[in-house]
């Protein structure tokens, strides 16, 4: 198998992984009878559009890449974390970031 046809195969797979969780998603409830659940709003406010942008970024060929760096993300967290758009360094300044504002 040649680069360009396992680098095919690894993001048909990451493309089907990713619309699994999209179709996943979509379908939860935010509010449950015991209150509202926190991994349901981590998962559709902070991971789904993640998991969108990394949709179409295989779409248009940049996937795979830091949106901040674009150093090329390890496919170990790609595997792991199929939406990151970040590599971990940059993701940490993110959470970094954000926690400081708040
Ligand atoms: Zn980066």
């Amino acid at each position: 198998m040649n680069v360009a046809t396992s680098r095919e195969a690894f993001l048909s797979d990451q493309r089907a992984r990713l619309n699994e969780r999209v179709a996943e998603y979509r379908h939860l409830d935010l509010v449950t009878p015991s209150g509202v659940d926190l991994r349901v709003v981590f998962k559709t406010r902070v991971s789904m559009p993640n998991i969108l942008m990394a949709l179409s970024r295989i779409a248009d060929g940049t996937y795979g890449e830091c949106v901040d760096c674009e150093e090329n993300i390890p496919h170990g967290r790609l595997l792991v974390v199929p939406g990151a758009i970040r590599c971990v360094r940059c993701q940490n300044t993110e959470e970094d970031r954000i926690a400081d504002k708040r």
